[in-house]
């Protein structure tokens, strides 16, 4: 099961508030620029499933038409105001003056030692709140726009290696220097003049070219190989300490290293630290969306646990064991039950790519006319056949049910 306890499982929070949403823009912000959150998010909102994409737009307030950009940066707006003023040390992580290392327990807290209140316990936070999102429809305590765009927003500044800084200086903020000819602090210069400056010199100061610039790095560029492990996430608690550790590390070797308070940076600094900065950026992007994809993939195990089974996932497995004791049944059967049954959604395209899929990676691969296939090809083969059987069987039953059960949704348990 551990798909279902994994990535999830080990959720539980100190401090989850009661919000309710307003959208006034004030000026004055202190973490990745405007630019630097918006990338995030639309990097993010371009990789979103169907069923993520749709539930982020129906928790967009309608005048943003769609657009989660457009809101990334509002948290920074709100963090002075007295009703959000609580959530000001979420933005960051304070560590240890250059023990350039991150421990949650020892890290994350506020100024007065109380627990998770920094960037990496409110992402898990925010995220264990979407978890939330229609597991009962009464359950609306938590207001989950705000909650989406805080965690989009926090996604990005876990990302800025400096709002995972050291103490004394304030992540940089303290140490004032000169970027090129104005004066600027270390901080700052991570979160804005790099990408400005990238911006000037090199984008004619349009956003949305080097977004594609970005973009083009890891679909098809120097870090495409690298995405799938940017992904890897089993548990949501690891996966925010490894985040707040690169940043730190990072801010270490390249941001803190041989910068002294007064002095000018230009471009040696510029060219060699830029790299980092939209690495960073993409970062928080694909994660972003790797989040939000699971957050409503996991929603329908949820509800079908929490309509049919009372929420207990052994009664639901006991149920299928009962029913289909020969074949070894696996998560991602169970997860095409449901996905299959909770939305009363024929899906024929995702059945027949599955096939031809694969017909590609086990059926015809390596295969040649004349030869003799024996023992390999059938241990290896021989499960998928199975699984085929079994999916097709649990499918049909599915819409039989759906059109002659009693049931008004269609759903109808093996019992
Ligand atoms: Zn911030």
């Amino acid at each position: 099961m551990h798909r279902l306890g994994g990535f999830w499982g080990s959720l539980s929070f100190g401090f989850i508030l009661f919000l309710n949403a307003v959208f006034i823009t004030i000026p004055g912000a202190l973490s990745w620029s405007k630019e630097g959150h918006t990338m995030t998010c639309q990097i993010a909102q371009a990789l979103l499933e169907p069923q993520a994409s749709e539930a982020v737009s129906q928790l967009l307030p309608e005048y943003v038409e769609g657009d989660l950009s457009a809101l990334c940066v509002w948290p920074d707006q709100i963090r002075h105001w007295y009703k959000y003023r609580w959530t000001s040390p979420l933005h960051f992580i304070d560590t240890p003056d250059d023990s350039c290392s991150f421990t949650y327990s020892r890290d994350c807290h506020d100024q007065h030692g109380v627990k998770d209140m920094c960037v990496a316990g409110a992402v898990k936070n925010f995220t264990s709140q979407l978890l939330h999102y229609r597991e009962g429809t009464a359950d609306r305590r938590y207001n989950m726009t705000e909650a989406l765009l805080f965690l989009s927003h926090f996604m990005g500044d876990i990302h800025q290696p400096m709002h995972v800084g050291f103490t004394t200086d304030e992540g940089g903020n303290s140490i004032d220097l000169r970027w090129f000819r104005h004066k600027s602090n270390l901080h700052h210069v991570w979160d804005r003049e790099i990408i400005l400056t990238a911006l000037a010199d090199y984008y004619d100061k349009d956003v949305s070219l080097l977004l594609k610039d970005i973009e083009r790095n890891y679909t098809d560029g120097t870090w495409s190989d690298d995405v799938s492990s940017w992904q890897q996430c089993n548990d949501i608690s690891e996966c925010v300490n490894s985040w707040a550790k690169e940043s730190i590390q990072i801010a270490c070797k390249w941001g803190y290293n041989g910068v002294k308070s007064g002095e000018t940076l230009a471009d040696d600094y510029f060219n060699s630290r830029m790299p980092y900065v939209m690495k960073r950026i993409a970062q928080g992007g694909i994660r972003l969306a790797m989040i939000l994809n699971q957050v409503w993939d996991r929603e329908i195990i949820l509800t079908a646990l929490a309509d049919y089974y009372d929420k207990d996932v052994s009664l639901l497995l006991k149920d299928i064991e009962r029913n289909y004791t020969d074949v070894r049944f696996n998560i991602s059967l169970i997860l095409t039950f449901y996905t299959t049954n909770s939305f009363l959604r024929l899906n024929t395209t995702l059945w027949a790519k599955e096939s031809i899929q694969i017909a590609c990676k086990w059926g015809y691969n390596g295969v040649k006319s004349g030869e003799t296939l024996a023992d390999d090809y059938f241990n290896s083969r021989m499960p998928y056949v199975m699984k085929r059987i079994a999916q097709g069987g649990i499918r049909l039953a599915m819409i039989l049910n759906q059109v002659f059960g009693g049931s008004e949704e269609g759903f109808a348990t093996a019992t």
